[in-house]
C-alpha cells in the first residue's frame, strides 16, 4: 500500500488530467466526468463513496491516489452585521483564514492563496506574518466549497496571500468554481485582487476567463507607496496603470481600485487630487475602504468627516467612488485583518 504523500491528489486536478489517471488505470476516458462529479459537485470525501464506479475500479484508485480536504477548526460570527470567519487547518498543520459576508441578499466569500504574504505592505496583517508558502489548486477551491453551505452569490481572492504571486494554481481554482461540475459561479461574479504586478495582470487579461480584476492602490504617488507596499519599488505606479488600462480594455470591464484610508497618511484633499488625476482615462471605480486596525501597526482610521470630505472631494473629480464598510471588523476578518498563528 502506497503512503498518502506518494499517492495523487484528486482534489484541485481537473478533466484532462482525470483522464489521464483513467487512462492509465485502463479505463474509458468518459470516466474522467465521473470523477469529476464526483470531487466537485458531490464532495465526495473518500474514494469508496463513488458508488458509480465499480468496486474494483475504487480499488485500484485507491492504491494511487486519496482525496485530500482542508479541515475546518475554528468559526467566529461577528455580532455587528453577522459575516463569518472560518479558520481552516492544512494537511501540512498551516492554517488560512476565509471569510463569508453578507448584504441583503449577496453572499460573497474572500478567500486566500497563500499561507501568509511575501508582499509584507505595512499595514496589513497578513503581511506582518510573512510568507510560508503557496495554497495547492486543491487547497483554494477547497474553501469556496466549504462556505458554500449556502449558495455564494460572488467570490473575492482578497484573502491572505498575493493571488497573482500563486499564478497557476489560482486560475486552476477558479476555472473550477466557474464550471458547471464545479459551483457554476459565473466568471463576472468572480473579483481577483492584487497588490500589483504588472505582467501578471497582463497575462490575466489574455485569459479565456472574464473575471473582474481589483487593484490595491492605497496611495496616489510612488514616495507613499513605497512606504506603504514595499511592492511598489519593484513595480511602480506607472507600470502598473498601464496594465490596469490595458486589463479593463481588454476585458471590456472596469478596473476597481481600492484605497484603504489611514489617518495622517493617505487622507489628504491633496492626495484626494492626485489620486483622481492618477487614474484618469482609466475605465474603473474606486472603492474608499476606512482602516481596519490592527493590533500593533502605527496606522489609524480617519475621522467620519475626514472619510466624507475625501469622499466628496474625489467624486466630481472620478466617476465612481464607492465607500465600504469592511465587515467583520469586530472578529478581525475584515480587509487587511486575516491573520493566523501556527
Ligand atoms: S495587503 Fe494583500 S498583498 Fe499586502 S501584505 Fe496584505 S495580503 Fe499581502
Amino acid at each position: 500500500m502506497k503512503k498518502e504523500t506518494q499517492k495523487i491528489n484528486l482534489k484541485g486536478l481537473w478533466l484532462e488530467d482525470y483522464e489521464k489517471i483513467m487512462e492509465d488505470l485502463g479505463e474509458k476516458r468518459f470516466r474522467a466526468r465521473q470523477l469529476a462529479s464526483w470531487i466537485y459537485s458531490k464532495k465526495a470525501t473518500d474514494i469508496s463513496q463513488m458508488s458509480d464506479l465499480s468496486r474494483d475500479l475504487r480499488d485500484r484508485l485507491n492504491q494511487i491516489a486519496y482525496i485530500e480536504t482542508i479541515k475546518p477548526v475554528k468559526s467566529q460570527i461577528s455580532q455587528k452585521d453577522y459575516s463569518e470567519k472560518f479558520l481552516f487547518e492544512l494537511s501540512d498543520k498551516e492554517k488560512i483564514e476565509s471569510v463569508l459576508m453578507w448584504e441583503g441578499k449577496r453572499v460573497t466569500a474572500c478567500i486566500s492563496t497563500q499561507v501568509g504574504c511575501p508582499l509584507g505592505c505595512t499595514f496589513c496583517a497578513t503581511g506582518k506574518m510573512g510568507f510560508k508558502r503557496n495554497l495547492t489548486t486543491g487547497e483554494i477551491t477547497d474553501q469556496a466549497f466549504a462556505l458554500s453551505t449556502l449558495p455564494i452569490s460572488n467570490l473575492v481572492v482578497m484573502g491572505m496571500g498575493e493571488p497573482l504571486m500563486n499564478y497557476e494554481n489560482t486560475l486552476q481554482a477558479l476555472r473550477i468554481i466557474n464550471n458547471e461540475v464545479g459551483l457554476s459561479l459565473t466568471a463576472g461574479k468572480i473579483t481577483v485582487s492584487t497588490a500589483g504586478i504588472p505582467k501578471m495582470i497582463d497575462q490575466l487579461a489574455e485569459e479565456n476567463l472574464k473575471v473582474s480584476l481589483a487593484v490595491s492602490l492605497n496611495a496616489p504617488t510612488n514616495e507613499k507607496r513605497n512606504q506603504l507596499m514595499p511592492v511598489n519599488k519593484k513595480y511602480p505606479l506607472e507600470g502598473l496603470l498601464k496594465s490596469a488600462k490595458n486589463f479593463a480594455k481588454k476585458k471590456k470591464k472596469r478596473v476597481t481600485f481600492e484605497y484603504v484610508l489611514m489617518k495622517d497618511v493617505n487622507d489628504s484633499e491633496k492626495d484626494a487630487l492626485a489620486l483622481s488625476k492618477l487614474v484618469t482615462g482609466i475605465p474603473c471605480k474606486i472603492n474608499l475602504i476606512p482602516y481596519n486596525p490592527v493590533p500593533d501597526l502605527p496606522y489609524d482610521r480617519p475621522a467620519e468627516e475626514k472619510i466624507a470630505a475625501f469622499r466628496d472631494y474625489l467624486y466630481p473629480r472620478c466617476p465612481s467612488v464607492t465607500l465600504r464598510r469592511s465587515k467583520g471588523e469586530d472578529i478581525f476578518a475584515a480587509c487587511g485583518q486575516l491573520q493566523t498563528q501556527s
